[in-house]
Order: structure tokens, then C-alpha cells, then sequence
């Protein structure tokens, strides 16, 4: 094998640059030219493919979002567009492409390697929703600009006696919400995967508040519903001064922290590894801190569960 590419896809996640960063230096050190492609799939589709140096990558293993940029494309469900990217990679004599992605980018991966092109992927999400792997390229950082944000919360809303509305990203998936809701002491933590009786967590917080307690910060995962109508109602039936805080994007950028840059290596270097043994249509995660592999079409054609575990200490810790 003689050239592989490196591409990332779907939302940005902090660590992406690291991991390409990785998958270029091992693939340039195994003596393999490496070819970075730009804006995702569209940017495939563009031809904006550039072969890339161990310079290309200096400089960015401590930012955030991804230095080959990333695009949505939705024309990459067709198989005829499908068809025209293989071309594309095979023109430049591509023989395998690393996608760095979330499960939609990684099903375009598994998509196209269908048609022949030989992928390894690497999970590229901040939600953590990967099939297969406890662990996602970014997760860890966005956790702990969420953590930031409700210590800052915590200040006003004990200064107010405020009930605080906090939603989190996540997509389908309640795993941000629910470490976050852990780890920054949250007195609820609505997630899709779990359901909850808004009445009820109401006639708690009143009575809470009646027995004198200060403030309480309830996080709520995108995939539940609007922060903006949950905290409206919660501030209707309790009474009680409600303030909402939609985070929004600052949870995707910032600079990675050392857990997502460690790990973003070690999956980049196996990625390219893989590619160069041979091996393909798997995808690289992290399960009790070792690399695994996963089969791409496992990966994509399954729904990761929420941790009981998690809910479990969650429910006991807020009480
Ligand atoms: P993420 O990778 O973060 O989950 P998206 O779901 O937006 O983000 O997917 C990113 C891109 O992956 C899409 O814009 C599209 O080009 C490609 N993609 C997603 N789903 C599919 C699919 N079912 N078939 C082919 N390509 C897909």
C-alpha cells in the first residue's frame, strides 16, 4: 500500500486534530504518502485532496475543530455520487482513507466501503454515541466546558435562589448530560434514554425550596426537548424564579484536553497502522483504556445504550 487519505466529517469535536495529526506522522514514518482531503465529504467530492507533510499537522494537536475542515453532504446518501468520490480517491491513487466522524460520516464510511475503498474509522463526536466504543474523540473535552459552565451557574443561581435550566448537547444520546449532571452535582438530569415526570421533579422542587434549599440545577439533554419550554414550565408549576441556559456550540470547540489528546493519538496511529496491515472497515475505540476494534458495519448499524450504572448514580446522588 502506497497512499492513504485522511479525512474528517459530520460536527467538529475537539481532538479531531489530533487524531489526524496521528494518523499523518505514522503513516509519513511508516513510509506512506498520506493525502489529507478537505470539508469532508464534499470537499471528496470537490477534489480538494492535497498529499500532506509532517508540517502540515505541526501546530495543532492543542486546538480545537479540525484543520482539514468539515461539511455536511447530504448528496452522499446517493450511491451514484458515492460511486463518483471512489473515482475521485482512485484517481489519486488512494487506497484506503481514514474518517474521523460521528456515526453519520461513519455510515458514509461504511457506505463507501461497500463499493470497494478500503476505511478505518475513527469515532469524532463530542455525544458519545458511538457503537462499540466507551469513548469518543471530544467527549471528554466538551464535558468539562459544560462542568465549567454550571460551576459558573451554581455562583448565580445560589446568589438568586434560581432553579438553573441547562441544555446540553448530545444528540439521541444522554451521556453528556448525564456526566455533566454527576460531576457538576445536578439535582436532575433529563435524558432521552430515561423517562421522567416533569410534575413530579416540580412538586419535589417546591418542596425543597420550601424546606429552604437555595437553587437547583437541572440538565437537560438536547434529544429531550427544548431547555426553553421545559424551563417555562418548570418556572409556571413550581413558582419558583427559573433561568435557562441553552450552552450550544462553546461545547464543541476549546482546546482539547490531555485525555482527548492521548487518546486521539493512540486511535490515529492504530488507524493508519491498520490500513498499511491490511486490515479495514473497522472502527477504532477505547473500551477500559485499551484500543479495540470494531466492526464498521456493527458500529453503524447499532444504538449505544446509556450506562445504567450511570442513571443509577446519578438518581442515588441527588437525593
Ligand atoms: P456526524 O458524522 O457527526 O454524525 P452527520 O450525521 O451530519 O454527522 O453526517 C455527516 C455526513 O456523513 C453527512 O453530511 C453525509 O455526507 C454523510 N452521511 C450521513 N449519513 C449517511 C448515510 N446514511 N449514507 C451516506 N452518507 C451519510
Amino acid at each position: 500500500l502506497k497512499s492513504i487519505a485522511i479525512m474528517t466529517s459530520g460536527g467538529d469535536s475537539p481532538g479531531m486534530n489530533a487524531a489526524a495529526r496521528a494518523v499523518v506522522r505514522t503513516a509519513l514514518y511508516e513510509g506512506v504518502k498520506v493525502f489529507g482531503i478537505y470539508d469532508g465529504y464534499k470537499g471528496m467530492l470537490e477534489d480538494r485532496i492535497v498529499e500532506l507533510n509532517s508540517q502540515s499537522v505541526s501546530d495543532i494537536i492543542q486546538r480545537g475543530g479540525t484543520f482539514l475542515g468539515t461539511a455536511r453532504c447530504p448528496e452522499f446518501k446517493q450511491e451514484e455520487t458515492r460511486k463518483e468520490a471512489l473515482k475521485i480517491l482512485q484517481r489519486h491513487g488512494i487506497e484506503g482513507l481514514v474518517i474521523i466522524g460521528g456515526d453519520g460520516s461513519l455510515t458514509g464510511g461504511s457506505l463507501l466501503s461497500d463499493l470497494g475503498m478500503p476505511i478505518v474509522g475513527l469515532p469524532g463526536t463530542i455525544d458519545n454515541d458511538v457503537w462499540g466504543s466507551d469513548y469518543t474523540i471530544g467527549a471528554d473535552t466538551a464535558l468539562n466546558t459544560i462542568l465549567d459552565a454550571i460551576n459558573k451557574l451554581r455562583d448565580t443561581a445560589s446568589a438568586h435562589r434560581r432553579i438553573i435550566v441547562l441544555e446540553v448537547m448530545g444528540r439521541k444520546c444522554g451521556w453528556l448530560a448525564m456526566m455533566a449532571g454527576i460531576a457538576g452535582g445536578a439535582e436532575y438530569v433529563l435524558v432521552p434514554e430515561v423517562k421522567y415526570d416533569l410534575n413530579k421533579i416540580c412538586d419535589e422542587l417546591k418542596t425543597s425550596y420550601d424546606n429552604g434549599r437555595r437553587y437547583s440545577i437541572v440538565v437537560v439533554a438536547e434529544g429531550v426537548g427544548s431547555a426553553v419550554d421545559i424551563g417555562k414550565e418548570i418556572g409556571e408549576k413550581t413558582g419558583i424564579d427559573t433561568r435557562v441556559t441553552v450552552l450550544g456550540h462553546v461545547q464543541r470547540g476549546g482546546s482539547p484536553t490531555a485525555e482527548d489528546r492521548v487518546k486521539a493519538s493512540m486511535l490515529g496511529e492504530k488507524a493508519a497502522l491498520a490500513l498499511l496491515n491490511g486490515q479495514s472497515n473497522i472502527v477504532f475505540g477505547i473500551n477500559e483504556g485499551k484500543v479495540v476494534a470494531i466492526d464498521l458495519h456493527d458500529s453503524v448499524n447499532n444504538n449505544k445504550t446509556l450506562d445504567p450504572e450511570l442513571v443509577r448514580l446519578a438518581r442515588v446522588l441527588s437525593k
